[in-house]
């Protein structure tokens, strides 16, 4: 009898524990605002998608793009959030095997004029796109983590072009994550050198299947994004040899 009692109150215990975890879960949710998608998170099941199609591999950047320059800035504070968002001394980037290989076409091409890349972001961890919605909560200036980005799905990059010599970048009118008007696409109250180095990057990403985004002049996506799940796994274990 005592027995039973106990193993009643332990299961009424029990209940009310998973009772308070749910509704805290709930009221996360909503003070979050955003409903988490489908995210990959672990990388033995990435490894798996990549065995049964593999198209969806990681590719790191300058493993296969010959004298790529990183700024990667969300590995440093010199970013809009004045705080580092990566791991510090995180020096290496990735992208799906499609997307890392038209760039490396991009690559070739901009070589032939004594130009070359500079890569500011690519691969964005799912976690960190929510670490910005929490300290932001801004849709104009972060992405609200319910989709997840082209960025968490290894599609999207953020980069700009340097002159080979100098190692200087061109001069594209705003710095990389300049939330104002100028640097849209269709700004053009611009210096018409700025202009010719926007359009620039822009047709030589477009004919290699990249699409430009129109408020940020940075920021270019895979024509085929959407068939690649959300990661979350870290910059060190994609490092791994598969
Ligand atoms: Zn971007």
């Amino acid at each position: 009898m005592i027995t039973n009692i106990r193993n009643r109150f332990r299961i009424s215990r029990s209940l009310f524990v998973i009772f308070s975890i749910t509704a805290s879960l709930i009221a996360c949710g909503q003070t979050g605002g955003y409903t988490r998608p489908a995210v990959t998170d672990n990388y033995d099941v990435y490894k798996k998608q990549v065995k049964s199609d593999p198209v969806k591999k990681m590719l790191e950047l300058k493993k296969l793009i010959p004298g790529i320059i990183y700024d990667l800035r969300y590995a440093s504070v010199n970013n809009f959030m004045k705080r580092l968002m990566y791991p510090a001394g995180t020096n290496i980037t990735f992208l799906r095997a499609p997307a890392a290989n038209a760039l490396s076409q991009v690559q070739v091409e901009l070589n032939q004029k004594g130009l070359g890349l500079k890569i500011f972001d690519a691969y964005r961890p799912y976690s960190v796109t929510v670490k910005f919605w929490e300290l932001v909560k801004d849709e104009r200036y972060v992405a609200n983590p319910s989709k997840g980005s082209g960025h968490n799905r290894g599609t999207t990059v953020d980069l700009t072009i340097i002159n080979l010599q100098t190692k200087k970048e061109l001069n594209m009118g705003t710095d990389f994550d300049n939330f104002s008007d100028s640097a849209h696409h269709g700004f053009t109250a611009l210096p018409e050198d700025v202009l010719q180095n926007r359009i620039l990057l822009k047709t030589t990403m477009e004919k290699y299947g990249f699409k430009p985004y129109n408020d940020e002049w940075w920021h270019y996506s895979f024509f085929d994004g959407k068939q690649y799940e959300i990661l979350d796994i870290d910059f060190k274990k994609l490092k791994k040899a598969l």
